[in-house]
């Protein structure tokens, strides 16, 4: 089973891609996370793509084409979060599945003002160890992980970066959501509700049609 989460910076596909592998079993490939992997080098590609992702910008196809590629090799079922991200990703991403016999089995569109987002990522935190994904009303204290290390920012977590980030994604990633429309596998659902409510929304879709 593939499925693919879009949605615009902040809105959960983090935490929806944790409860969906939990419960089904998918192995959880964020491409923001393999790129996150990369920049922890230090040669000048790693701080090529650190420079890029702090101000927003999208990667090179190329490049995260390699990271999928390698990655969905010996997996069948996966959710991709924050990959494809503009409408050449979805076509090619096509192409590559045909290839190896595989399909996108649900396409989910988490629908969210952007309002309410600029909130989210003034309070998200995250593991920089295992990447799991924290929101605290409470910003200036410490947080620590479940499993022990402390949280931290991601560096593109500001106001200033989000502004970049949305404005990128209302320009790339918004228009997949017509390519992918007129496919009978696309589900909208309101990313404003509670995470346990979005992913009640999520089973019902998995459910119902297996
Ligand atoms: P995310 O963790 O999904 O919010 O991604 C963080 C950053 O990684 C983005 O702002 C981009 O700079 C980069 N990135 C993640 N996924 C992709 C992708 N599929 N294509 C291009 N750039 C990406």
């Amino acid at each position: 089973m593939n499925i693919i989460l879009i949605a615009p910076p902040a809105a959960g596909k983090g935490t929806q891609s944790e409860l969906i592998c939990k419960k089904y079993n998918t192995k959880h490939i964020s491409t923001g996370d393999l790129l996150r992997e990369v920049t922890k080098k230090d040669d000048a590609f790693s701080k090529e793509i650190r420079q890029l992702m702090e101000k927003g910008l999208l990667i090179s196809d190329d490049i995260i084409f390699k990271l999928i590629k390698d990655t969905i090799k010996d997996s069948k079922n996966n959710i991709f979060d924050g990959f494809p991200r503009n409408i050449e990703q979805a076509i090619k991403f096509d192409e590559i599945l045909k290839e190896i016999n595989q399909k996108i089995d649900y396409v989910i569109y988490l629908r969210i003002d952007k309002d309410i987002l600029q909130k989210r990522i003034m309070g998200r935190f995250v593991c920089p160890t295992c990447n799991k994904v924290y929101n605290f009303d409470d910003i200036d204290n410490e947080h620590y992980c479940e499993c022990g290390e402390k949280l931290i920012k991601r560096k593109d977590d500001t106001i200033e970066v989000f502004e970049n980030r949305y404005q990128v994604y209302i320009e790339n990633t918004k228009p997949i959501i017509d390519y992918y429309k007129k496919q009978n596998n696309f589900y909208e659902l309101d990313a404003t509700l509670s995470k346990e409510d979005v992913f009640k929304q999520i089973e019902e879709i998995i459910n119902d049609n297996n």
